[in-house]
């Protein structure tokens, strides 16, 4: 699934093409994936309006409006594009969504699966008011991380998957982020001392800004919207190298289950009595 850095590129690839542009209908063939409003009264309350803002929230893109937003969550194999009226493009075959815009351009939502979110509403917070702090932001401080630490049961890979604890992150960057900070994903949240706290803090910056660096990883369904591959996968520690010596010190990396999801680590760089 597309994490903050993957949603983050989409958004910087759309914005120069939606900015400013208005949508001028809407074209669709799978409902269940239009949360709101009702399918019947989407199209009369989008058309018209223009695009002021682009933007991101944890794994949600947020498209403000004159006077409503409309939200998409990618979810699995969601791919969003740009492209003119008359364009082929190699996500059509699971297209969904289309948005006419009013310079003979369309944006497509592409989703093979079927399992992305489309919402239009004058209240974002019906949507995104539960996230979390987001990861990058400037007022996400080391003592506010430490503060929704304090207290938190339970081991630390689940909760950096939990988007009202820290929004954005998912399994892949989850991984990373352990990996840099030396600690081990079943180890107790609030069993951290100061250095581990602040090291994981400090991972968890690192593994995102390194992941927008590289465009996001295209490890499966993501692309950018200009349809070519992220490189992130090319600069990942541990998630998918099974089998591979660590790139820190040569011991092979193993994968487990944790909480049904797969995770991948380095036994010796993180110990499970680490720190
Ligand atoms: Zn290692």
């Amino acid at each position: 699934m597309p994490e903050l850095p993957e949603v983050e590129t989409v958004v910087r690839g759309l914005r120069p093409a939606l900015s400013g542009r208005v949508i001028t209908g809407v074209w669709l063939d799978w409902p269940n994936c239009l949360v709101f409003p009702p399918v019947e009264d989407f199209a009369a309350q989008i058309a018209g309006q223009a695009i002021r803002h682009l933007w991101r929230r944890g794994k949600y893109i947020l498209a403000d409006l004159d006077s409503a937003t409309l939200i998409i969550h990618l979810k699995m194999t969601g791919r969003l594009y740009v492209v003119p009226d008359a364009a082929h493009n190699e996500g059509d075959r699971w297209v969904h969504f289309r948005f006419q815009l009013d310079n003979a351009h369309q944006l497509r939502f592409s989703d093979a699966r079927k399992f992305g979110r489309v919402y239009l509403t004058p209240d974002p917070g019906l949507v995104i008011g539960r996230l979390g702090p987001e990861p990058l932001a400037d007022d996400f401080t080391l003592d506010r991380f430490v503060e929704r630490l304090a207290g938190r049961r339970g081991a630390l890979k689940p909760l950096l998957l939990d988007q009202a604890f820290v929004a954005g992150i998912g399994n892949i960057y989850a991984d990373e982020a352990l990996f840099r900070a030396g600690l081990p994903p079943r180890r107790e949240a609030d069993s951290l001392n100061t250095d581990e706290q602040a090291r994981l803090y400090d991972s968890i910056r690192a593994a995102l800004a390194t992941g927008i660096d590289h465009e996001g990883a295209s490890v499966n369904w993501y692309r950018k919207p200009d349809g070519t591959p992220g490189e992130s996968q090319e600069h990942f520690y541990v998630y998918g190298r099974t089998g591979q010596p660590c790139l820190r010190c040569g011991t092979p990396i193993e994968r487990l289950i944790i909480g049904g999801r797969s995770t991948h680590i380095c036994p010796a760089c993180q110990p499970p009595h680490s720190g």
